[in-house]
């Protein structure tokens, strides 16, 4: 059993960032989150925005989001992010995208263990704490975070090492801070949210 899912938008653009920037996904944003980061610079309240709503099944959701997809040769990808996308992302919506034949992307703050056969897990930490989820394909700290030791998460099963630029009023002083970073501990790689730079979601 399900309970409703509650999406703040939906829609088709390209993965803007990390190891999978420039894939056409169905961006599919969860409403809420369960913390409360000073540096958030997104809006995932409510259910308001571009194919946004209450789904009451996941089949209604999996159907909806199927409906985004343009192409009919290639896999369908479907990026669960939001908020956090984990808090909602339950066994039955997984069977739903599956049997639809999507490929299921996840980005997560970490605090919440994800559900098995999920295709991809960007795990995302907001604080210095190791993650609930210790393992997936990438992880990426946003940087600067006071407090935070990138080194205290180099033993976790990744992938890829991110380092990604905070995008505040301070952005040209986080993206020298950033580069820094990564040209004196190389296991980090920079990543940059090109989405911003292409004027897409
Ligand atoms: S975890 Fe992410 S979405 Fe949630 S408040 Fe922090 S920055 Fe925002």
């Amino acid at each position: 059993m399900s309970n409703n899912y509650r999406i703040k938008e939906m829609l088709l653009t390209l993965q803007g960032e990390g190891a999978m920037t420039g894939t056409a996904v169905v961006l599919l944003r969860f409403e809420g989150c369960n913390l409360n980061c000073d540096f958030c610079d997104t809006d995932f309240t409510g259910t308001d925005g571009e194919g946004g709503g209450i789904f009451n099944t996941a089949s209604e959701l999996a159907e909806a989001v199927q409906s985004k997809w343009l192409s009919d040769t290639n896999t369908p990808n479907v990026l669960c992010t939001g908020g956090e996308p984990l808090m909602q992302l339950d066994r039955e919506l997984i069977k739903e995208f599956h049997a639809k034949g999507f490929r299921i992307l996840v980005e997560t703050n970490g605090t919440v263990k994800a559900q098995k056969h999920i295709d991809w897990i960007c795990v995302s930490p907001k604080t210095n704490e190791i993650p609930v989820q210790r393992s997936g394909d990438e992880i990426k700290i946003v940087w600067p975070q006071e407090k935070t030791d990138p080194g205290k998460f180099e033993k976790l099963e990744f992938n890829y090492f991110w380092i990604q630029p905070k995008f505040d009023r301070n952005y040209k002083e986080n993206l020298k801070a950033s580069i820094e970073y990564c040209l004196a501990n190389p296991r980090w790689r920079l990543s940059i949210q090109t989405h911003r730079v292409m004027g897409i979601p």
